[in-house]
């Protein structure tokens, strides 16, 4: 049992340690209270980590594993998490702001990538190619040794779990980059690594600001593959500094995902779409459906159910909020509630009509009102950026080309989705929008299993399902003669 520590530090090479860079306060978001603090790494404990994780690398104990073994260890990581569910929850709440119950989901997720890649572990084949007689040729994946993990902290658990759970699978040793708003979660992936037998120098965790310590960690020779997930502006520094060392890069940058909800659209479903699709985790998710574009014809009705879902969430501290039910929570931090409320006052002032919330809880915390904005057309700052928030921006559209039209025409395109009863119409628009994964009829539909990622300015690379295997290892071709022996 680990009690919620006071002090989080960092993990490199099997020690907990203090950072160069001094501590950070972690605030809880649902009352600006300190939760606790936390080490800070600088450039020089980024080093140690990456030198701990290169070394275990070097010296084969990963590699040299028989896959299903090493898998095995990956879902005992799963099963350790699961066990410690309600003390990873509730400092999960505590960190982040989101309710209990969301939490839970979100740790039972995060065992999920593990027993998903754990498994998969042992079926990273190759093939044989047939060259004639005189050779044998085939193909052997390797791991790509030092993978480096930068987190956001939307989702601090899951997030970590998808991309550690494959690498480990894989036989890669990883260097994780906490997120500095959130990066009291994190330690429990050591804890879980160290029990299920991962040596020291397999799952190294440093917390530290991104411009220093993720920098560092970016920029860093000796890594091999860098997996982030955050915004445009960070992820273009991340793959420049990728580029300068020419290694491969995964990056989820977030969007902007539109739902079409055609005229044979049934409502009563949908509803469940807007409360799952836009105010779970208040909004702070990368593939939230933040566009809805509606056919005229059910504009008004759509508007009055989604006025009345985001009227009906009791909003306030997640601590408080243990069960599953129309409730939400705080946002990250006070920044972000500030930027997201900026933004809807923005809205207003170029014309778009606020049906519901869209202003701050009087109350102290990061809280904002769940809220629907009517009236958005496509050249609008709110149908275009990113506003990670509880916000719901409602356009219309009178034929399918012009739904199509205003769903692209963004520069993001990470999901989207299509609601009709019509399959034709669905099958032609999960064609036609721009994005790695289209949803029909369910926003979310899909899991672990099925592959994730954008197109655009929502990054590239797929995570999640079998897909994101191939980001771990890099194919290697032996060319056997034969006959000259
Ligand atoms: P960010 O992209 O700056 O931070 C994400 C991670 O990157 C953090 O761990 C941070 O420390 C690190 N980082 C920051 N600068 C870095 C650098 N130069 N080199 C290496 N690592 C660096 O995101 P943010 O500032 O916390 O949030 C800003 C916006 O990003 C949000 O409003 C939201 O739109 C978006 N965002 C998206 C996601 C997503 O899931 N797609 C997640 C978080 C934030």
């Amino acid at each position: 049992m680990h009690a919620l520590p006071k002090y989080g530090q960092n993990h490199i090479d099997g020690a907990w340690v203090d950072g160069g860079a001094g501590r950070i306060d972690v605030l809880n978001p649902a009352n600006g209270e300190i939760v606790a603090t936390q080490a800070l790494a600088d450039a020089a404990d980024v080093d140690r980590a990456v030198q701990a994780a290169r070394a275990l690398h070097l010296s084969g104990a990963l590699t040299a594993m028989r896959p299903i073994e090493r898998g095995r260890m990956v879902q005992a990581m799963g099963r350790y998490l699961l066990e410690h569910k309600t003390e990873i929850a509730r400092m999960l709440v505590l960190e982040q702001g989101k309710p209990f119950w969301e939490s839970v989901i979100e740790v039972e997720g995060a065992g999920l990538y593990f027993e998903y890649y754990g498994n998969q572990a042992s079926t990273v084949e190759g093939r044989s190619i047939p060259l004639g007689a005189g050779y044998y040729d085939f193909t052997d994946h390797e791991p790509m040794g030092v993978s480096a993990q930068i987190i956001p902290w939307n989702y601090p658990v899951e997030m970590t779990a998808r991309s550690l759970a494959a690498a480990l699978a894989t036989g890669n040793t990883c260097v994780i980059k906490s997120p500095e708003l959130t990066p009291l979660t994190n330690a429990w992936f050591v804890h879980a690594a160290e029990a299920a037998g991962f040596p020291p120098g397999a799952v190294n965790l440093i917390c530290g600001l991104g411009r220093e310590a993720g920098a560092a960690l970016a920029g860093h020779p000796q890594v091999n593959q860098i997996v982030f997930t955050g915004s445009v502006q960070t992820g273009i520094a991340i793959a420049t500094a990728a580029a300068r060392n020419v290694v491969p890069s995964v990056l989820e940058l977030g969007g902007k995902s539109a739902a079409i909800v055609h005229d044979d659209a049934d409502l009563d479903a949908f509803e469940t779409d807007i409360r799952w699709g836009i105010y779970f985790n208040a909004g702070q998710v990368c593939s939230a459906m933040s566009r809805v574009i509606v056919h005229e014809s059910r504009a008004e009705e759509l508007i009055a159910r989604a006025e009345a879902i985001a009227n009906s969430l009791s909003v306030g501290p997640g601590i408080e909020r243990e069960v599953f039910g129309a409730t939400m929570g705080a946002m990250v931090s006070e920044a972000q509630r500030d930027r997201a409320e900026a933004m809807v006052r923005r809205a207003e002032d170029q014309g778009a009509r606020r049906v519901a919330g869209g202003r701050a809880l009087n109350r102290p915390g990061a809280f904002l009102q769940p809220t629907v904005l009517a009236g958005v057309t496509p050249e609008m700052e709110i149908a275009r950026e990113e506003v990670f928030g509880p916000v719901l921006s409602v356009l219309t559209f009178r034929d399918d080309a012009e739904a199509i039209e205003i769903a692209n025409s963004t520069d993001y395109g990470l999901v989207g989705g299509v609601f009709t009863r019509d399959l034709d119409r669905a099958t032609r628009a999960a064609r036609q929008i721009r994005a790695g994964q289209v949803f029909v009829n369910e926003w979310y539909a899909g899991g672990v299993e099925t592959p994730f990622g954008g197109v655009g300015k929502s990054g590239y690379g797929r995570e999640k399902g079998r897909e994101a295997l191939w980001n771990y290892v890099q194919t290697k071709n032996i060319a056997i003669r034969m006959g000259r022996g």
